[in-house]
């Protein structure tokens, strides 16, 4: 494909030529590795509304920890809203996945802290 064209031809071609593209896609990523990842990271990002300069915005604005534990990130994950597509902040893998994992209730994940907790098991569940 032409360099000079244009970024909706592209999507066009792509859209038209799916093997193709995909072939393409995969040549370049094992050429250009670094390159490649970095691309898919603003890919990621865009779709959260952020650009690498408001990811580091964020970053700088949590002193570089997680939002929730305030461990230090060493690997930052975008949180966002599922419904509102808002983004809370930047997790920690681990809180991260605790917030996927609750569905993002925090009535479950209340009861959770009250289960580690060791809030006495109710009696009536018992058979
Ligand atoms: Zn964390």
């Amino acid at each position: 494909m032409a360099s000079h064209t244009t970024p909706e031809q592209k999507r066009a071609w792509r859209k038209t030529n799916p093997t193709a593209s995909a072939r393409h896609q995969r040549e370049y990523r094992e050429r250009h590795p670094e390159r490649a990842k970095q691309q898919q990271w603003r890919q990621d990002l865009r779709r959260y509304g952020l650009t690498p300069e408001t990811f580091g915005d964020l970053l700088i604005a949590q002193s570089g920890l997680c939002a929730c534990c305030e461990d230090q990130l060493l690997r930052p994950h975008v949180d966002h809203d599922h419904e509102t597509k808002r983004v809370r902040g930047l997790l920690c893998n681990w809180c991260n996945l605790m917030v996927g994992h609750a569905r993002e209730d925090p009535g479950r994940l209340a009861a959770g802290i009250r289960y580690l907790l060791g809030t006495p098991m109710r009696l009536d569940v018992v058979p």
